[in-house]
């Protein structure tokens, strides 16, 4: 055991047992997602997009683990300040141990995190998706690029704003990094919390637009 964790003991966000930032019956008490597809928001299996809702620059589909509520809801608030590199770690094995029993994604997979506006990056220093994003990819032997996708402009964080303010507020957000050939033809766009999906889906364009194949949404909550 290193000193500051005996200093300061892991315990559980969510019961406060010691040992893990994420406790495993912590995770046992979330229920099970209802996946929906992300265009009609009707049911579908594993969250894949209806053959009637899939159009050339849509998602495949989208794939979120567990209900934002709990100890994962914690987690993803604590993700952005302290000891966030030993719960983005945790948080990755849970997930990794999740899908790896759900052959929901094709195989030869680029993950890229949605990037954040590099002002608001650098200002809290890590982009959480990117350190949750990047030991997931690992442990799922998928290829791991930051770098793939640029934030433009600044706009309103899209937590203030509701479904159609949202749209408009990321339209034309996202562009492809000019130094970024694709190499793989899927991709999966990570992001923590998915809430209308609309980020995930202005993403999904640019790479669509730019000669992806499939792109699939993943995110850790919704
Ligand atoms: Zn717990
Ligand atoms: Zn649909």
């Amino acid at each position: 055991m290193d000193l500051i964790s005996l200093i300061f003991p892991k315990t559980c966000l969510g019961c406060g047992r010691e040992g893990k930032y994420i406790c495993q019956s912590c995770i046992n008490k979330l229920v099970l997602l209802k996946q929906l597809c992300p265009y009609c928001e009707k049911a579908s299996t594993d969250g894949v997009t209806h053959i009637k809702c899939l159009k050339k620059l849509r998602l495949s589909g989208v794939f979120s683990i567990w209900p934002y509520e709990g100890v994962i809801r914690t987690a993803i608030l604590k993700l952005k300040y302290k000891f966030a590199k030993e719960i983005a770690k945790e948080l990755s094995e849970y997930m990794a141990n999740y899908l790896k029993n759900q052959p929901i994604f094709p195989k030869n997979l680029t993950l890229t995190p949605i990037p954040l506006y590099f002002l608001r990056e650098n200002f809290r220093g890590f982009n959480q998706s990117e350190l949750v994003g990047e030991p997931l990819t690992k442990k799922m032997g998928w290829d791991f690029n930051s770098d793939i996708l640029i934030r433009k402009r600044f706009r309103r964080p899209q937590t203030e704003l509701k479904g159609k303010e949202r749209r408009r507020n990321i339209k034309g957000v996202f562009s492809m990094n000019p130094s970024y050939k694709l190499q793989t033809t899927s991709y999966i766009l990570f992001d923590d919390v998915y809430t209308t999906g609309s980020t995930l889906k202005e993403a999904a364009k640019v790479l669509k637009r730019n000669g992806a194949k499939e792109v699939w949404g993943l995110t850790i909550a919704r």
